[in-house]
Protein backbone atom coordinates (compact mmCIF):
# COMPACT_ATOMS: atom_id res chain seq x y z
CA UNK A 1 0.00 0.00 0.00
CA UNK A 2 1.24 3.17 -0.98
CA UNK A 3 0.91 5.92 2.01
CA UNK A 4 0.86 10.19 1.51
CA UNK A 5 2.78 10.39 4.47
CA UNK A 6 5.80 8.73 5.66
CA UNK A 7 6.05 9.31 9.59
CA UNK A 8 3.93 10.87 11.83
CA UNK A 9 5.13 11.54 15.08
CA UNK A 10 2.94 12.13 17.84
CA UNK A 11 5.18 13.53 21.06
CA UNK A 12 6.89 16.80 22.68
CA UNK A 13 7.62 20.18 21.03
CA UNK A 14 9.54 22.39 23.71
CA UNK A 15 12.01 25.43 23.84
CA UNK A 16 15.22 24.74 25.03
CA UNK A 17 16.54 28.34 27.09
CA UNK A 18 19.82 27.54 27.38
CA UNK A 19 21.94 29.46 29.55
CA UNK A 20 25.67 29.43 29.98
CA UNK A 21 27.38 30.24 33.64
CA UNK A 22 30.68 29.84 35.02
CA UNK A 23 29.28 27.20 37.47
CA UNK A 24 25.83 26.11 38.80
CA UNK A 25 24.02 28.39 41.79
CA UNK A 26 23.43 26.76 44.82
CA UNK A 27 20.05 26.64 46.60
CA UNK A 28 19.09 30.69 46.87
CA UNK A 29 21.81 31.56 45.09
CA UNK A 30 21.26 34.61 42.35
CA UNK A 31 24.31 34.12 39.38
CA UNK A 32 24.41 35.81 36.06
CA UNK A 33 24.62 34.03 32.86
CA UNK A 34 26.89 34.98 30.37
CA UNK A 35 24.82 33.79 27.18
CA UNK A 36 21.24 32.46 26.78
CA UNK A 37 19.88 31.12 23.28
CA UNK A 38 16.60 30.58 22.89
CA UNK A 39 16.12 27.03 20.15
CA UNK A 40 13.68 24.36 19.29
CA UNK A 41 13.62 21.00 20.57
CA UNK A 42 11.54 18.51 22.68
CA UNK A 43 11.66 14.75 21.76
CA UNK A 44 8.81 15.15 19.12
CA UNK A 45 10.21 17.82 17.46
CA UNK A 46 13.57 16.81 17.22
CA UNK A 47 12.46 13.43 15.24
CA UNK A 48 10.51 15.53 13.23
CA UNK A 49 12.84 17.77 12.28
CA UNK A 50 15.49 14.75 12.16
CA UNK A 51 13.36 12.53 9.64
CA UNK A 52 11.93 15.53 7.23
CA UNK A 53 15.31 16.71 6.96
CA UNK A 54 16.58 13.38 5.50
CA UNK A 55 13.69 13.58 3.19
CA UNK A 56 10.80 12.01 5.22
CA UNK A 57 7.63 13.30 4.30
CA UNK A 58 6.80 14.19 8.18
CA UNK A 59 3.67 15.52 10.10
CA UNK A 60 4.25 16.42 13.76
CA UNK A 61 1.32 15.72 16.08
CA UNK A 62 1.37 17.55 19.40
CA UNK A 63 0.60 20.97 21.24
CA UNK A 64 2.00 24.36 22.01
CA UNK A 65 0.83 27.57 23.24
CA UNK A 66 -0.02 31.06 21.44
CA UNK A 67 3.61 32.77 22.89
CA UNK A 68 6.33 33.56 20.94
CA UNK A 69 8.09 30.30 21.66
CA UNK A 70 5.25 28.38 19.73
CA UNK A 71 6.45 30.77 16.92
CA UNK A 72 9.87 29.86 17.20
CA UNK A 73 9.16 25.91 17.28
CA UNK A 74 6.38 26.16 14.16
CA UNK A 75 8.50 27.96 11.81
CA UNK A 76 11.55 25.63 12.52
CA UNK A 77 9.28 22.40 12.05
CA UNK A 78 7.74 24.33 9.10
CA UNK A 79 11.48 25.51 7.75
CA UNK A 80 12.52 21.58 7.50
CA UNK A 81 8.95 20.95 5.35
CA UNK A 82 7.50 19.36 8.54
CA UNK A 83 3.39 19.64 7.89
CA UNK A 84 2.46 21.37 11.49
CA UNK A 85 -1.33 21.68 10.42
CA UNK A 86 -2.00 18.55 13.05
CA UNK A 87 0.01 20.73 15.83
CA UNK A 88 -2.88 22.40 17.99
CA UNK A 89 -1.89 26.04 19.59
CA UNK A 90 -3.65 26.26 23.10
CA UNK A 91 -4.69 29.29 24.46
CA UNK A 92 -4.62 27.98 27.99
CA UNK A 93 -1.17 26.98 28.61
CA UNK A 94 2.34 27.93 27.67
CA UNK A 95 4.34 26.16 25.06
CA UNK A 96 6.56 23.61 26.75
CA UNK A 97 10.01 24.80 27.86
CA UNK A 98 13.51 23.41 29.22
CA UNK A 99 15.34 25.89 31.42
CA UNK A 100 19.03 24.64 30.37
CA UNK A 101 21.92 25.72 32.50
CA UNK A 102 25.50 24.91 31.03
CA UNK A 103 28.36 25.26 33.10
CA UNK A 104 31.88 26.24 32.43
CA UNK A 105 32.94 22.27 33.68
CA UNK A 106 30.36 20.74 30.61
CA UNK A 107 27.93 19.54 33.53
CA UNK A 108 24.26 20.52 32.44
CA UNK A 109 21.14 21.10 34.57
CA UNK A 110 17.50 20.64 33.10
CA UNK A 111 14.15 22.01 34.69
CA UNK A 112 11.41 21.22 31.89
CA UNK A 113 7.72 22.14 31.88
CA UNK A 114 5.64 20.47 30.25
CA UNK A 115 3.32 23.29 29.78
CA UNK A 116 0.87 22.61 26.35
CA UNK A 117 2.45 19.02 25.55
CA UNK A 118 0.75 17.78 29.06
CA UNK A 119 -2.74 18.45 27.42
CA UNK A 120 -2.18 16.84 24.53
CA UNK A 121 -5.13 14.61 24.33
CA UNK A 122 -6.31 11.43 22.52
CA UNK A 123 -9.58 13.72 21.20
CA UNK A 124 -6.59 15.77 19.49
CA UNK A 125 -6.15 12.83 17.77
CA UNK A 126 -9.41 12.26 16.88
CA UNK A 127 -8.35 15.24 15.21
CA UNK A 128 -5.87 14.51 13.27
CA UNK A 129 -7.41 11.40 12.19
CA UNK A 130 -6.57 12.31 8.10
CA UNK A 131 -3.04 12.34 8.62
CA UNK A 132 -2.99 9.06 10.80
CA UNK A 133 -3.95 6.66 8.20
CA UNK A 134 -1.95 8.14 5.51
CA UNK A 135 1.05 7.31 7.75
CA UNK A 136 3.34 4.33 6.97
CA UNK A 137 4.90 4.56 10.27
CA UNK A 138 3.72 6.50 13.49
CA UNK A 139 6.38 7.35 15.57
CA UNK A 140 6.01 7.59 19.57
CA UNK A 141 7.39 9.45 22.32
CA UNK A 142 6.30 9.69 25.96
CA UNK A 143 6.64 13.47 26.91
CA UNK A 144 3.21 13.61 26.78
CA UNK A 145 0.06 12.28 28.50
CA UNK A 146 0.76 8.12 28.76
CA UNK A 147 -3.20 7.95 27.72
CA UNK A 148 -2.73 9.75 24.43
CA UNK A 149 0.35 7.31 23.21
CA UNK A 150 -1.90 4.68 24.39
CA UNK A 151 -4.56 6.04 21.90
CA UNK A 152 -2.03 6.97 19.11
CA UNK A 153 -0.62 3.26 19.56
CA UNK A 154 -3.83 1.60 19.09
CA UNK A 155 -5.53 4.18 16.10
CA UNK A 156 -2.22 3.77 14.02
CA UNK A 157 -2.50 0.04 14.75
CA UNK A 158 -5.95 0.29 13.47
CA UNK A 159 -4.80 1.92 10.53
CA UNK A 160 -1.72 -0.62 9.93
CA UNK A 161 0.47 1.89 10.32
CA UNK A 162 3.92 0.88 12.21
CA UNK A 163 4.19 1.82 15.45
CA UNK A 164 8.14 2.95 16.42
CA UNK A 165 7.79 3.45 20.40
CA UNK A 166 10.37 5.75 21.96
CA UNK A 167 9.84 4.89 25.60
CA UNK A 168 11.48 7.73 27.06
CA UNK A 169 11.16 8.77 29.62
CA UNK A 170 9.83 5.45 30.77
CA UNK A 171 6.35 4.63 31.93
CA UNK A 172 4.09 1.82 32.80
CA UNK A 173 2.76 0.86 29.26
CA UNK A 174 -0.40 -1.97 28.71
CA UNK A 175 0.81 -4.83 27.19
CA UNK A 176 -1.44 -4.69 24.31
CA UNK A 177 0.92 -1.15 23.64
CA UNK A 178 3.97 -2.85 24.12
CA UNK A 179 2.97 -5.58 21.96
CA UNK A 180 2.62 -3.01 18.79
CA UNK A 181 6.38 -1.80 19.24
CA UNK A 182 8.46 -2.56 16.25
CA UNK A 183 10.65 -1.92 17.46
CA UNK A 184 10.45 -0.68 20.89
CA UNK A 185 13.76 1.91 21.11
CA UNK A 186 15.28 2.65 24.26
CA UNK A 187 18.97 3.56 25.39
CA UNK A 188 21.08 1.34 27.70
CA UNK A 189 19.93 3.11 31.12
CA UNK A 190 16.34 2.88 29.52
CA UNK A 191 16.25 -0.49 29.28
CA UNK A 192 17.77 -1.27 32.59
CA UNK A 193 14.47 0.76 34.36
CA UNK A 194 12.02 -1.23 31.88
CA UNK A 195 13.46 -4.66 33.20
CA UNK A 196 14.02 -3.88 36.65
CA UNK A 197 10.43 -2.77 36.98
CA UNK A 198 9.27 -6.06 35.60
CA UNK A 199 11.82 -7.95 37.76
CA UNK A 200 14.09 -8.79 34.75
CA UNK A 201 17.29 -7.37 35.81
CA UNK A 202 19.87 -10.45 36.62
CA UNK A 203 23.15 -8.98 37.79
CA UNK A 204 25.71 -9.21 35.21
CA UNK A 205 23.47 -9.11 32.36
CA UNK A 206 25.04 -8.28 28.89
CA UNK A 207 22.80 -5.82 26.70
CA UNK A 208 22.08 -8.56 24.17
CA UNK A 209 20.25 -10.41 27.41
CA UNK A 210 18.08 -6.74 27.55
CA UNK A 211 17.53 -6.18 23.86
CA UNK A 212 16.34 -10.25 24.20
CA UNK A 213 14.45 -9.39 27.46
CA UNK A 214 12.45 -6.71 25.96
CA UNK A 215 11.09 -8.87 23.69
CA UNK A 216 10.23 -11.30 26.46
CA UNK A 217 7.88 -8.64 27.35
CA UNK A 218 5.85 -8.50 25.03
CA UNK A 219 8.04 -5.95 21.95
CA UNK A 220 7.95 -6.65 18.39
CA UNK A 221 11.15 -6.15 18.12
CA UNK A 222 13.77 -4.08 20.58
CA UNK A 223 16.71 -1.70 19.75
CA UNK A 224 18.96 -0.49 22.56
CA UNK A 225 21.25 2.13 21.83
CA UNK A 226 24.60 2.42 23.26
CA UNK A 227 26.01 5.51 22.44
CA UNK A 228 29.43 5.30 21.14
CA UNK A 229 28.97 1.51 20.60
CA UNK A 230 25.83 1.88 18.62
CA UNK A 231 22.90 -0.21 18.97
CA UNK A 232 22.11 -4.04 19.49
CA UNK A 233 18.62 -5.37 17.77
CA UNK A 234 16.52 -8.29 18.89
CA UNK A 235 14.02 -9.48 16.61
CA UNK A 236 12.64 -13.02 15.95
CA UNK A 237 15.00 -14.68 18.07
CA UNK A 238 17.41 -13.40 16.94
CA UNK A 239 19.99 -10.42 18.31
CA UNK A 240 22.57 -8.48 16.58
CA UNK A 241 24.91 -5.38 17.64
CA UNK A 242 25.68 -2.53 15.02
CA UNK A 243 28.43 -0.39 16.01
CA UNK A 244 28.81 3.06 14.44
CA UNK A 245 31.44 5.00 12.75
CA UNK A 246 34.02 6.51 15.16
CA UNK A 247 33.59 10.03 15.53
CA UNK A 248 34.89 12.54 17.93
CA UNK A 249 31.80 13.87 20.08
CA UNK A 250 31.43 17.94 20.64
CA UNK A 251 27.91 17.41 22.11
CA UNK A 252 25.09 14.37 22.35
CA UNK A 253 22.03 16.14 22.95
CA UNK A 254 19.43 15.12 20.88
CA UNK A 255 21.90 12.22 19.60
CA UNK A 256 19.19 9.85 20.44
CA UNK A 257 16.09 11.17 18.28
CA UNK A 258 18.35 11.31 15.39
CA UNK A 259 18.42 7.80 15.62
CA UNK A 260 15.26 7.30 16.12
CA UNK A 261 13.73 9.11 13.71
CA UNK A 262 16.24 7.71 10.97
CA UNK A 263 15.52 4.24 11.81
CA UNK A 264 11.48 4.92 11.93
CA UNK A 265 11.88 6.78 8.21
CA UNK A 266 13.79 3.88 7.12
CA UNK A 267 11.22 1.52 7.99
CA UNK A 268 8.32 3.26 6.21
CA UNK A 269 10.50 2.99 3.62
CA UNK A 270 10.61 -0.46 3.71
CA UNK A 271 13.78 -1.31 5.10
CA UNK A 272 14.67 -4.07 7.38
CA UNK A 273 15.12 -3.05 10.84
CA UNK A 274 19.11 -4.31 10.80
CA UNK A 275 19.00 -1.81 7.48
CA UNK A 276 17.39 0.77 9.14
CA UNK A 277 19.59 0.74 12.23
CA UNK A 278 22.79 0.83 10.04
CA UNK A 279 21.11 4.23 9.09
CA UNK A 280 20.24 5.19 12.51
CA UNK A 281 23.39 4.68 13.56
CA UNK A 282 24.96 7.01 10.93
CA UNK A 283 22.95 9.47 11.61
CA UNK A 284 23.75 8.98 15.54
CA UNK A 285 27.13 9.65 15.40
CA UNK A 286 26.86 12.46 12.82
CA UNK A 287 24.85 14.58 14.95
CA UNK A 288 27.13 14.18 18.07
CA UNK A 289 29.75 15.90 16.10
CA UNK A 290 27.83 19.23 16.39
CA UNK A 291 26.41 21.60 18.72
CA UNK A 292 22.94 21.62 20.00
CA UNK A 293 19.62 19.28 18.87
CA UNK A 294 18.28 20.56 14.95
CA UNK A 295 21.50 22.19 13.45
CA UNK A 296 23.75 18.91 14.36
CA UNK A 297 21.00 16.78 12.05
CA UNK A 298 21.89 15.88 8.51
CA UNK A 299 20.59 16.22 4.95
CA UNK A 300 20.62 12.90 3.14
CA UNK A 301 23.38 14.85 0.99
CA UNK A 302 25.59 15.86 3.75
CA UNK A 303 25.21 12.28 5.64
CA UNK A 304 26.49 10.30 2.53
CA UNK A 305 29.25 13.32 2.22
CA UNK A 306 30.66 12.14 5.79
CA UNK A 307 30.01 8.46 5.93
CA UNK A 308 29.32 7.11 2.30
P1 LIG B 1 20.74 11.50 24.07
O1 LIG B 1 19.92 11.44 25.35
O2 LIG B 1 22.13 12.05 24.25
O3 LIG B 1 20.02 12.11 22.93
P2 LIG B 1 20.42 8.63 24.18
O4 LIG B 1 20.96 8.36 25.57
O5 LIG B 1 18.96 8.54 23.98
O6 LIG B 1 20.99 9.98 23.62
P3 LIG B 1 22.59 7.15 22.94
O7 LIG B 1 22.64 5.67 23.05
O8 LIG B 1 23.54 7.93 23.77
O9 LIG B 1 21.07 7.60 23.15
O10 LIG B 1 22.84 7.58 21.42
C1 LIG B 1 21.96 7.27 20.36
C2 LIG B 1 22.76 6.92 19.13
O11 LIG B 1 23.59 8.06 18.78
C3 LIG B 1 23.74 5.77 19.33
O12 LIG B 1 23.11 4.54 19.05
C4 LIG B 1 24.81 6.12 18.32
O13 LIG B 1 24.41 5.73 17.04
C5 LIG B 1 24.87 7.64 18.36
N1 LIG B 1 25.89 8.12 19.30
C6 LIG B 1 25.69 8.60 20.54
N2 LIG B 1 26.87 8.93 21.13
C7 LIG B 1 27.84 8.64 20.23
C8 LIG B 1 29.27 8.76 20.21
N3 LIG B 1 29.93 9.22 21.28
N4 LIG B 1 29.93 8.38 19.09
C9 LIG B 1 29.27 7.90 18.02
N5 LIG B 1 27.92 7.77 17.97
C10 LIG B 1 27.21 8.13 19.06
Amino acid sequence: MSHAIDLVVVGSLNADLTARVQRHPSPGETLRATELNTSAGGKGSNQAVAAARLGARTAMVGRVGTDAHADVLLNALRADGVDVTRTLRDGDAPTGTALIAVAESGENTVLVAGGANARLSAADLDAAHSVLVEASVVSLVLEVPVATVVAAARAAHESAARVVLNLSPVVELPPDVVALADPLIVNEHEAREILHRNGEHPPGASVTDHAEALCRLGARSAVVTLGAAGAVVSENGHTRHFPGPAVEVLETTGAGDAFAATVAWRLSLGDTLATATRWGVRVGAYSVRYPGTHPSYPTCDALSADFP
